[in-house]
């Protein structure tokens, strides 16, 4: 039988397709073509159906799909590290929005979602979900390293950098998605900020743009105590019953956080389908809480990772997400048995693609999906003896174990080198914006 060609074939010694039965295949292989997964399963067979000018991975390594990121701000990687360890609303009001508006520009943008896809992928992360400003330079950066992302149009009630009104947002917004619809890489959505920083009308107002142009809704979600409190006494309800009562919840929402939700409020989640992106350390970090996430899984909700922005967290790293959740959640229940390995992963990869409307596409290694896989290098001290490949994700794995990683086919990492673009010229320009920004905040803070 004459065989056939594939652009590539990646081979592990643990191939975890993140099929219904969370199978191992071991000694397993993909042959990739145009893009896609073309097919899967022992390397002998694979390698005697298709000829492959590449192989990538080989014994020692597990394949894996690529990790989907569910809630961030990619850009806001240039402010890492700018402040930390001081409450939320001090944090944002003295430090954060003071830097967005004093440094917020195209420019910017599409320099720092350079820096965070670099960080993302090196870190196995294939698909991000972000809400932020100036869409269109995040949309060419991140094309141009290649990776995947859904990308939130924000709309705020108040004057911005990027924009005055909701009204302004909102046109923005339209515009942005009929510009980046059916694109291969980047699936424009709606990215109203919160409860409390968009009012019923403008709420309404996005539900319906988000209708008629048949994209997701990306929103936080109860984040804080105070949000809480702030919604029951505008409007006298709690916020997923408020979100209910505007009709925000019909149709496909991605919730960030959803930490302060009481079980009426879960039910409701759940019944509506809304996808949650949990943001554990970005959670403990700023003391917002711990999102009852055991009890969303018990009431079928698609829970999910996010980093929120790295200058929250501090970094986009989701096998770190996912380690913390597992172990946190045990505790919190009082059960070991809770978010086991298995789980964590499935919560990373297909799960992830599927509260982002992008299931079809990616989130497992399936024939006919696109090819987004990460090969993570195995032989290493702390890798090392395995019994368990799922439990070696969740809890030994780190993100520099990763050594390749293909997006849509692409190679955009080949054994630990980014090969998609210019590392070192990413990095310069990240280190001349931190001067720059640094120096900035020197001369706001002399003046106080
Ligand atoms: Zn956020």
């Amino acid at each position: 039988m004459k065989k056939k060609k594939a652009d590539c074939i990646v081979r592990a010694e643990y191939l975890l397709p993140m099929d219904d039965h969370l199978s191992v295949m071991t000694d397993g292989a993909v042959a990739v073509k145009d893009g896609k997964i073309k097919c899967l399963g022992r390397y002998e067979e694979i390698a005697s159906r298709y000829d492959s000018p590449a192989i990538i991975g080989g014994s020692g390594r597990v394949v894996l799909p690529g990790l989907i990121n569910t809630h961030t701000h990619a850009a806001m990687v240039y402010f890492r590290g700018l402040a930390d360890d001081l409450p939320l609303k001090q944090w944002l009001e003295n430090h954060i929005w003071p830097a967005e508006s004093r440094w917020l520009s195209p420019e910017f943008v599409s320099d720092a979602v350079e820096l965070a896809c670099l960080e993302m992928v090196k870190a196995g992360i294939t698909t991000y979900n972000d809400m932020y400003f100036f869409g269109d330079a995040a949309g060419n950066a991140t094309k141009k390293i290649g990776v995947r992302a859904v990308l939130g149009a924000g709309i705020v009630d108040f004057p911005t950098v990027a924009g005055k009104t909701a009204d302004e947002y909102l046109g923005k917004a339209g515009d942005f998605i009929e510009r980046w619809k059916g694109d291969a890489l980047i699936t424009p959505c709606i990215a109203p900020h919160s409860l409390y920083a968009c009012g019923p009308e403008t709420l309404k107002r996005a539900r319906k743009l988000a209708d008629h142009h048949d994209v997701p809704v990306h929103i936080h979600l109860s984040e804080t105590q105070w949000e809480v409190q702030e919604i029951l006494s505008r409007y006298g309800k709690r916020p997923v019953h408020y979100l209910e009562d505007i009709n925000l919840l019909e149709n496909r929402v991605l919730a960030a956080h959803c930490v302060w939700i009481e079980e009426d409020e879960i039910q409701l989640l759940a019944r509506h389908e809304v996808g949650v992106s949990h943001c554990v350390e970005s959670n403990l970090k700023l003391a917002s809480g711990i999102a009852p996430v055991t009890r969303m899984l018990d009431a079928g909700i698609k829970v999910t990772f996010g980093t929120d922005s790295a200058a929250s967290n501090n970094d986009l790293n989701i096998f770190s997400e996912l380690s913390t959740a597992a172990k946190l959640h045990k505790t919190v229940s009082g059960d070991p048995t809770a978010l086991d390995s298995r789980k964590a992963l499935l919560m990373a990869t297909r799960w992830g693609a599927e509260v982002l409307g992008l299931g079809r596409l990616t989130g497992s290694i399936e024939e006919g999906k696109a090819a987004d896989l990460v090969v993570v290098d195995l032989g290493r001290p702390h890798l090392t003896p395995i019994y368990d490949i799922y439990s070696h994700i969740a809890y030994s794995v780190k993100a520099s174990d990763v050594e390749s990683v293909i997006v849509g086919g692409k190679v955009i990492v080949s054994k630990g080198q980014f090969c998609s673009g210019d590392e070192a010229g990413i990095m310069a320009k990240a280190k001349q914006w931190g001067k720059k920004i640094c120096k900035g905040r020197d001369v706001q803070h002399g003046q106080q």
